[in-house]
C-alpha cells in the first residue's frame, strides 16, 4: 500500500518574545510530496498564533483547540479529517511541547498530574456524548484518580511494554526474518508484528517461519495496511489462523465501520486493530459503538493533536477498550509514549493487553530520542512532548526553505 514512502515531517516551531528560550515544537509525518501541502495547510492557521497572548492561549487549551476545530472556513476543508486536522494537530502539539516545558514537565507527567476537571476541559464532547458524556469522563479520571502516584512510580521503574515491527516488512528474505525475530526475542520484546497481504502463500510460511522462531510465548500481531475487501480480509485470515495472531491491523479501508465490524466477527477470536488512519474522535466513537475493533491504535501526528486523543482514550476507557498506539515513522515512538503514558497513570489505569509500537529508525534525529530496552519503553523525563527535532538535524534536511 506505501511500496515507496520517503519519510518526511511538516514541522512548526513557535517561538514567543518571552525571553525564557523556550520554543513550542510539533509536526505532522508524512510519507513524500504531501509533505508540501501538509505544510500549507500549517501555514494557514499562522492567523491563530502570530501576535497572540502565549498565556491566554496555555491557560485555556480546551478553547484553543475549539477555535481551531471551528475555524468555519477551514472547516470546510475537513470537518475534522484529513490535512486540514492533521496541521492544526501540528499546532496543538506544538503548544502543549511549549507548556509542558515551562511547567518543566515531560508531557505525559503534566497531563497525569492535572485535576480530572482540568483535563475534561481539554475534550470537545460534541458529537460525543452518545457515547461519552462530560460525566462519564469525569468518572473515569476519577476512578483512575486514587492510583496516580503508585502507577506513576511503576511507570518510571519499569516503563512501558514495547512491541517491534522491525522483523516484519514485506521484501525482507526468510532468513532475515528468521535473523531479526531472533533478535527481537532476544532484546526482550513479547510481541512482534508482520507485514501481511502481499500474496497469501508467502504469509502462510512467513507466518510458520516466525511462529517457529520466536516460540508459542512470543505474541505476534500481523498488519495489512488497507489491503483488503471484508471478504478477502476474512478468508486471508482464516488461512493465518493456525498461527496465533495477537491482532489483525488494517484489514481493510480506514473509513469502514461496518466492514471492520464484520471482519470482527468473522475472524473472532482474532483482535482487529485499527486507527492509525482514522481521522478523528468520531470515526473512533463508531468504530467503538459498532464493535469494529477490540484494539484501538492512536497516532500521535494523524488527529487534532494531544487534546483530541485524550478525548480518544476516554472512549477507548469507557468501551473498555486497550489502547496500542500506533508509532515508527519519524519522531511518532517519541511523541506518542507520552501519550500511552498518560493512559496508563491517569485514564485506563491499566498497562493490561497495551503495548506501543516501536521501530528502531530516525531516533538520532530528536532531542530527547526514545528509550527503549528489554521490551520497554523507559519514561521520558525531559520536559516537552518529545516532538523536537535536534537543530542540525532540521538544518541538513529541511526541504524547499
Ligand atoms: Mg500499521
Amino acid at each position: 500500500m506505501n511500496p515507496d514512502p520517503d519519510y518526511s515531517a511538516a514541522y512548526l516551531r513557535v517561538e514567543t518574545d518571552a525571553g525564557d528560550g523556550l520554543e513550542g515544537h510539533g509536526f505532522v509525518f508524512t510519507i513524500g510530496r504531501g509533505n508540501d501541502v501538509q505544510a500549507a495547510a500549517i501555514r494557514a492557521l499562522t492567523p491563530h498564533l502570530v501576535g497572540r497572548d502565549v498565556e491566554g492561549i496555555l491557560d485555556d487549551m480546551g478553547g484553543f483547540w475549539r477555535e481551531l476545530v471551528w475555524d468555519s472556513q477551514l472547516r470546510w476543508l475537513g470537518p475534522e479529517k484529513g490535512v486540514m486536522h492533521m496541521a492544526i494537530g501540528a499546532v496543538v502539539n506544538a503548544m502543549w511541547d511549549l507548556k509542558a516545558k515551562r511547567a518543566g514537565l515531560p508531557l505525559w507527567q503534566l497531563l497525569a498530574r492535572m485535576t480530572p476537571e482540568e483535563i475534561v476541559d481539554l475534550v470537545d464532547f460534541r458529537y460525543l456524548s452518545d457515547a461519552l458524556t462530560r460525566e462519564d469522563a469525569l468518572r473515569i479520571l476519577r476512578a483512575a484518580e486514587p492510583g496516580r502516584g503508585e502507577r506513576e512510580a511503576r511507570l518510571l521503574a519499569g516503563g512501558y511494554p514495547a512491541y517491534t515491527t522491525t522483523p516484519g516488512w514485506l521484501g525482507y528474505s526468510d532468513e532475515k526474518l528468521v535473523r531479526l525475530c531472533r533478535e527481537a526475542v532476544a532484546d526482550g520484546f513479547g510481541m512482534i508484528k508482520l507485514k501481511v497481504g502481499g500474496n497469501v502463500e508467502d504469509d502462510v510460511r512467513r507466518m510458520r517461519l516466525a511462529r517457529e522462531a520466536v516460540g508459542s510465548g512470543i505474541r505476534i500481531a500481523v498488519d495489512a495496511n488497507q489491503r483488503w475487501d471484508v471478504d478477502e480480509a476474512i478468508a486471508w485470515m482464516g488461512r493465518l489462523a493456525e498461527f496465533d495472531v495477537a491482532w489483525i491491523e488494517e484489514p481493510t479501508s480506514p473509513d469502514d465501520v461496518l466492514g471492520h465490524a464484520a471482519i470482527a466477527r468473522g475472524i473472532a477470536p482474532i483482535p482487529v486493530a485499527t486507527g492509525e488512519h482514522s481521522g478523528g474522535r468520531v470515526m473512533f466513537k463508531q468504530m467503538l459503538q459498532a464493535g469494529s475493533l477490540s484494539v484501538l491504535q492512536i497516532d500521535a501526528a494523524r488527529v487534532a493533536g494531544v487534546n483530541e486523543n485524550i478525548a480518544i482514550l476516554l472512549l477507548a476507557a469507557k468501551f473498555g477498550v486497550p489502547v496500542c498506539p500506533h508509532a515508527g515513522g519519524v519522531g511518532l515512538c517519541e511523541a506518542v509514549q507520552h501519550l500511552a503514558m498518560f493512559d496508563f497513570v491517569a485514564v485506563s489505569g491499566s498497562a493490561e493487553g497495551r503495548v506501543i509500537e516501536y521501530v528502531d529508525h530516525l531516533h538520532e534525529h530528536f532531542v530527547t530520542p526514545t528509550s527503549v530496552s528489554d521490551g520497554v519503553y523507559h519514561a521520558p523525563t525531559t520536559p516537552g512532548n518529545g516532538m523536537e527535532m535536534l537543530a542540525s538535524s532540521r538544518k541538513e534536511y529541511t526541504f524547499h526553505d
